[in-house]
């Protein structure tokens, strides 16, 4: 059993820390959310009132933040973890977060001789309540060892992404591939739609074909073929617009400091920019869909829709009489 530190609550710290607790291990969790942490109290967690008090005699302290900001502020800040971190405690932050603020945080938690690790996760709010997510590890060879067998408690697939930083730079590089390709497969879907081939038959071919992707084969973005994908559940989150975002722009800010050319993950990043623009950042990135598709065309498949569920009901209606007759 290792006694550990988690801050960072949310949507998928939560279960994360949850996996931990099952795991054996003994987590005190400290979110700034005082309903949170009192539901983390009531799920089997220590709530601690504070970042110092979550600190306390931890051999591990786990970070899972929504960007930068809060990062600098809960590592560096007074009263934060390096000022309230035991001696030997090894950190790590699974945030999302730019590759600068990674090295910068680590650079200062090696002043206080603490090691530290940037572990990124994917897999989502499903990976982390089932414990299957991929970390992508950036740090020693010593630290890596180290956050392992901590790490495999939550995740399935753990990689050593190379040193500081490294594991924020996988991660906002497959990012902008998933952003690029969903947009590629909601165009192609939206392609059909208009040439009149059925959405079932394009993924029973493109799904073994050349096209072949996680965005079509795990996330399909249209209702259907996927029945787990958000297109089932009115595009609910899932991996909002905005977390998108949030990593298309950290991609395209990484890509202008590193001199690399991203023009499909620029554009990638102006689309859902639009889209949350339009109001729709809690949305599932799927849903860019409907930015594609257009708001006229949207109304009128919403009307079709309306127009068959009522027919649906209107023969149901017919059969419910007809059986009610028969009592
Ligand atoms: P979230 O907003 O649900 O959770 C973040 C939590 O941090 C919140 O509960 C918030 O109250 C807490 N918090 C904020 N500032 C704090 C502070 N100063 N001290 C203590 N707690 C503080 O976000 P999330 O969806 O859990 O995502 C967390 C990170 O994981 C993000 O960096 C995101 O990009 C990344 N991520 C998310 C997903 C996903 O599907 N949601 C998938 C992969 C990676």
């Amino acid at each position: 059993m290792t006694q550990i530190g988690f801050i960072g609550l949310g949507h998928m710290g939560f279960p994360m820390a949850q996996n931990l607790i099952k795991a054996g291990h003994a987590v005190t969790g400290f979110d700034i959310d005082s309903a949170i942490r009192e539901k983390f109290g009531a799920a089997g967690g220590v709530a601690a009132i504070s970042i110092d008090a979550s600190c306390a005699g931890a051999e591990a302290i786990i970070t899972m933040l929504p960007s930068g900001k809060e990062v600098r502020e809960v590592y560096l800040g007074q009263g934060g973890v390096l000022a309230s971190a035991p001696d030997g405690a090894l950190l790590i932050d699974c945030s999302t977060i730019d590759v600068g603020t990674a090295r910068a945080v680590a650079a200062a938690a090696g002043v206080n001789e603490l090691a530290m690790v940037d572990a990124p996760v994917s897999g989502g709010v499903a990976g982390a309540e089932a414990a299957t997510l991929t970390f992508m590890v950036g740090g020693s060879d010593r630290a890596f060892e180290r956050a392992k067998p901590v790490l495999e408690a939550m995740g399935k697939t753990i990689v050593h992404a190379g040193g500081t930083g490294n594991g924020q730079a996988a991660k906002i590089c497959n990012n902008m591939i998933l952003g690029v390709s969903m947009i590629a497969v909601c165009e192609a879907f939206l392609l059909a739609e208009r040439l009149g081939l059925d959405a079932q038959k394009l993924f029973e071919i493109s799904s073994q074909s050349s096209g072949q992707c996680w965005s079509m084969t795990k996330y399909c973005p249209v209702p259907g073929p996927v029945p787990t994908s958000p297109a089932n559940r009115d595009y609910q989150a899932g991996f909002t617009a905005a977390m998108m975002l949030k990593d298309l722009k950290l991609a395209q800010a990484a890509a202008k400091t590193a001199g690399a050319k991203a023009p499909l993950g620029a554009g990638a990043a102006a689309l859902y920019g639009m889209f949350v623009e339009e109001g729709h950042a809690a949305m599932d990135f799927s849903g860019i869909i409907r930015l594609l598709r257009g708001p006229e065309q949207e109304r009128r498949n919403a009307a079709d829709a309306a127009e068959a569920a009522s027919a649906g009901a209107a023969d149901a209606g017919e059969v419910k009489v007809g059986d009610a007759s028969k009592d």
